[in-house]
């Protein structure tokens, strides 16, 4: 028998109408503020994620998922912002309107040991603003993740916040990391040592425990930033006190992507354990221009569905019920029962019917469990004078109805 990869789940009916309500929770919040649902494909080339993400990072080193053709290596997209700046230049959408507001939704893939909250499949809503660098931007898009969370029921999160600068503010921070973790070395895991020569930053991402405690105390601020970076940090979190965004300054932040400048944030959940983030984003302000590009601001972010699942999405489940079960006994009543089953269905009355020739006790079990408002029962009598018997489920009345009349008298009933 076959099983699944490990790393990935099936999604049952039941669970996918909790889905099914999560995302259209977060649709209605991006529609709000003017994001407009972008769809890229789950293949792109190997390179894409190398040059962006950077080389050395623990995505690009050890969890791609890696298609070998003849000529090209692709991949499994393993998060969707190098995609999305990929299409946005590729379409030249800078070039149709300036700033352009997206969202997306969807699957991303990496090659990593299963643990809770983290599968090889997992699952993305995101979003990316391209074309500004306006401090408000950033303001914006942390609101927009605060909302989305409010919207979905969860609550008891924190929003770390921090500002990595540019380009060359985020070598002052490199330099200055290096002088000041140089005497910890010793205490840190062979991985860290390793970072501290070829990306120090990626240092504080470290998940060992132990790096984690050594790192604890290291004294980080904003004073690796020049006079323009901190101007807009200020104005960012100016903005977020004057839209009561509650919010923590992480100057430890760094988020463990190449392209990230400027704005970090990540959003974490003391309900989910070790893999505490709900999400993250940032600005990346020169990815655009590195891809091919413009030179433009950008900043966006993602969270991770399972993870917002786990912290407890609040949203309940939408309720698959249907309004009429027909129910034919037999032969001569079946060919009228499915006709009928189809003229429901096309005047937008949901209907199914028994395909498993159950006994009537059988098939009223089944009505029961769809959930049925309305059960029709065809027989030959009802045949012969051109009727359903009408059962009402849930008061357990039964009337007589003209064929013709079932539309409108469940039409009906379904109204009031
Ligand atoms: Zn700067
Ligand atoms: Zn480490």
């Amino acid at each position: 028998m076959y099983k699944l990869i490990p790393g990935t789940r099936d999604i049952l009916p039941q669970e996918a109408l909790l889905w099914q309500r999560m995302e259209a929770a977060c649709r209605s919040v991006f529609s709000l503020y003017n994001y407009h649902e972008i769809r890229t494909p789950v293949v792109e080339e190997m390179s894409l994620f190398n040059r962006s993400l950077g080389e050395t990072t623990e995505i690009v080193r050890k969890q791609m998922f890696v298609i070998n053709n003849k000529d090209d290596n692709y991949v499994l997209r393993p998060e969707g912002t190098a995609a999305i700046v990929r299409a946005y230049i590729e379409n030249n959408m800078d070039k149709a309107g300036g700033l352009v507001k997206l969202y997306y939704m969807g699957p991303m893939f990496r090659l990593e040991r299963p643990q809770k909250g983290r599968q090889r499949q997992f699952h993305h809503i995101g979003c990316e603003a391209i074309g500004s660098s306006d401090a408000g931007l950033d303001v914006e898009v942390v609101s927009l993740a605060d909302a989305l969370l409010k919207n979905l029921s969860i609550s008891g999160y924190i929003i770390n916040l921090n500002n990595l600068g540019c380009a060359a503010d985020k070598e002052e921070l490199a330099l200055r990391l290096r002088r000041k973790i140089k005497d910890l070395l010793p205490k840190l895991c062979a991985d860290c040592n390793q970072r501290y020569d070829s990306n120090v930053m990626r240092i504080l991402d470290c998940k060992n425990p132990d790096c984690k405690t050594a790192l604890e105390h290291l004294d980080l601020d904003e004073s690796h930033l020049c006079a323009g970076c901190r101007k807009h940090f200020s104005a960012v979190k100016t903005g977020l006190d004057s839209l009561k965004i509650a919010y923590a300054l992480a100057p430890h932040l760094v988020r463990g992507l190449d392209y990230y400048t400027g704005t970090v944030f990540e959003i974490t959940h003391s309900g989910l354990g070790a893999q505490d983030a709900l999400g993250a984003g940032g600005r990346y302000d020169n990815l655009v221009k590195q891809l091919g590009g413009p030179a433009t601001g950008s900043i966006g972010f993602a969270f991770g569905v399972e993870r917002l699942i786990l912290a407890g999405c609040g949203l309940k489940p939408a309720e698959n019920k249907i309004t009429s079960y027909i129910i034919s006994l037999g032969d001569n009543a079946r060919s009228s029962a499915l006709k009928l089953l189809d003229t429901l269905r096309r005047n937008g009355i949901s209907a199914d019917t028994d395909y498993e020739s159950k006994s009537l006790k059988g098939a009223l079990r089944k009505a029961n469990d769809y959930g049925a408002k309305f059960v029709l029962i065809i027989g030959d009598d009802e045949l012969k004078k051109n009727t359903v018997m009408l059962k009402d489920m849930e008061s357990g009345e039964q009337r007589e109805v003209k064929v013709e009349d079932v539309v409108q008298e469940l039409g009906k009933d379904l109204v009031t």
